[in-house]
């Protein structure tokens, strides 16, 4: 299907222009309005989950449970946290006055920042983009929002049903690719935010740069999964399996590889074969459950890894139908092309280690993560993780779920981004903070006042 992006290319400085205006305006910044367009965009993704259900569906063979789950439910849980704390956050946070300058008061206060650019990613085309609108408009800003061009259902859903609910002279959707984000690149905004890959994130704070515009950066990587022997392998499998293939493993925060330490390696491929097996059946591209991978492109660049390594369950795949089937390989090189690039899809590789500071090692010498995950049953591992390691986050037992925690900050760390999201996390990236001393304008005679 052809589909003809909204707006022009040529409309975008004027759109961004009456968006300032209405920053300027003043009206987005009560809490009252704040939360009238909260609870806007909540009657939107209520009124509209069907529609938003088949479009994902079209984009990314979504299953209407998970679409809800990962994308609608999600930014609902998102908004609903922030309904309910908005105002608690928004109150000025006193700060201790030092006796020298008393009598006096200071405070801290979270100030709008204008206009901000929201850029999303096709994988979850729907979450991307809405969950970090919540965070913009709730911290009082307007929005340009352009979705990915790699999920056009959902992108023109969005782009037809956001006005219905929203004014669009506070959020504005532009939809289309290169040429559209590079034209909103050159408009001067007060944020960008940015999910996708590190290439073009690296073409956004350059753009960025021009303006001294900060920017968030949600960026992927190859997130490892240690597992140590001693955990148990069957819940182990099972929990690394769901992780990674909701979504047919195109999740950022995916268990991209697993180091399996010592004799775990033998165990976990029974195991994660029977998880597989438990979750999609013994065909799985007859279930409904699994989804199929977004375009050609990325299940050509899939296909060509699946001889990377011994095959433990999967390695199925139908180029027409966009089927991969979820594919565990064991005895995988560290060298080996599955192991160069994130992979963002069904396939997962087994390296095998012989201890904790070889796997240590392993994750140090490469990007940092955007997340880690371990599965052991010892305290000392979970320490030696958490002090001797760096990524966007660190779970232990339960892989990609800390993206669902409203109270956790969501973000990378060196290739894996800058920044952070969600919840209180996302008033604190879409607004300046702001410090505010008052003191009165009575001076007490020199002799009263204390000594620094
Ligand atoms: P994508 O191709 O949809 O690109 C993301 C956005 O960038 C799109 O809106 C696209 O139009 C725009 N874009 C593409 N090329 C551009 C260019 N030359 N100039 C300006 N804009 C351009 O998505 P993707 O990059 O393939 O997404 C996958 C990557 O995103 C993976 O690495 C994944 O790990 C990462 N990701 C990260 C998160 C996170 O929250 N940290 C979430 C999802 C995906």
């Amino acid at each position: 299907m052809t589909h003809t992006p909204t707006p022009a290319e040529a409309d975008i400085p004027a759109l961004v222009a009456r968006l300032r205006a209405t920053f300027d305006s003043g009206r987005t910044k009560p809490l009252a309005r704040r939360l009238d367009r909260l609870a806007a965009l909540r009657a939107l993704l209520t009124e509209q989950a069907e529609v938003f259900q088949q479009a994902l569906a079209a984009d990314l063979g979504k299953s209407a449970t998970e679409a809800y789950r990962t994308e609608i439910g999600f930014v609902l849980n998102e908004l609903d946290h922030t309904v309910a704390h908005l105002e608690e956050w928004l109150r000025p946070k006193p700060a201790a006055v030092p006796g020298f300058f008393q009598p006096a008061e200071a405070h801290v206060v979270r100030d709008p920042l204008g206009v901000v650019l929201v850029v999303a990613p096709w994988n979850y085309p729907l979450q991307l983009a809405l969950a970090p609108l919540v965070g913009v408009l709730a911290a009082g800003n307007t929005a340009v929002v352009k979705p990915s061009e790699l999920a056009p259902e959902t992108s023109a859903a969005m782009a037809r049903l956001l006005p219905r609910y929203l004014d669009p002279e506070t959020v504005a959707v532009v939809e289309g690719a290169v040429p559209e984000t590079t034209a909103l690149l050159e408009q001067r905004f007060d944020h960008i935010f940015y999910t996708g890959n590190g290439a073009v994130g690296r073409i956004v704070m350059a753009a960025a740069a021009r303006n001294l515009t900060p920017v968030t950066l949600e960026l992927g990587g190859k997130s490892p999964v240690v597992v140590e022997p001693g955990a148990d392998l069957a819940v182990t499998a099972r929990r690394i399996a769901q992780g990674k293939f909701l979504n047919a493993g195109q999740t950022c925060v995916a268990p991209d590889y697993v180091l399996a330490i010592g004799e775990s390696a033998a165990g976990l491929e029974k195991h994660l074969a029977d998880a597989v097996r438990e979750m999609y059946g013994d065909d799985p591209a007859a279930s409904p459950e699994y989804g199929r991978i977004v375009n050609e492109r990325h299940f050509d660049r899939l296909a060509a890894l699946l001889d990377d390594g011994r095959t433990v369950t999967g390695g199925g795949h139908d180029r027409a139908a966009r089927y991969l089937a979820p594919t565990v390989l064991a005895d995988v090189s560290p060298d080996a092309a599955v192991m160069r690039a994130e992979i963002f899809g069904p396939i997962l590789p087994i390296v095998a280690v012989p201890d904790l500071d070889a796997a240590i090692a392993f994750i140090n010498e490469r990007d940092k993560p955007l997340a880690l995950y371990a599965f052991t049953e010892s305290e000392r591992t979970k320490r030696r993780l958490t002090e001797e390691t760096s990524s966007g986050a660190l779970s232990f037992g339960l892989p990609v779920s800390h993206l669902a925690m409203p109270e956790l900050p969501f973000g990378g760390v060196g290739e894996s981004g800058m920044g952070r999201y969600h919840g209180e996390y996302s008033i604190d990236t879409f607004s300046h903070t702001k410090a505010v001393v008052d003191k009165p304008l009575v001076d007490r005679p020199v002799a009263d006042r204390p000594r620094a």
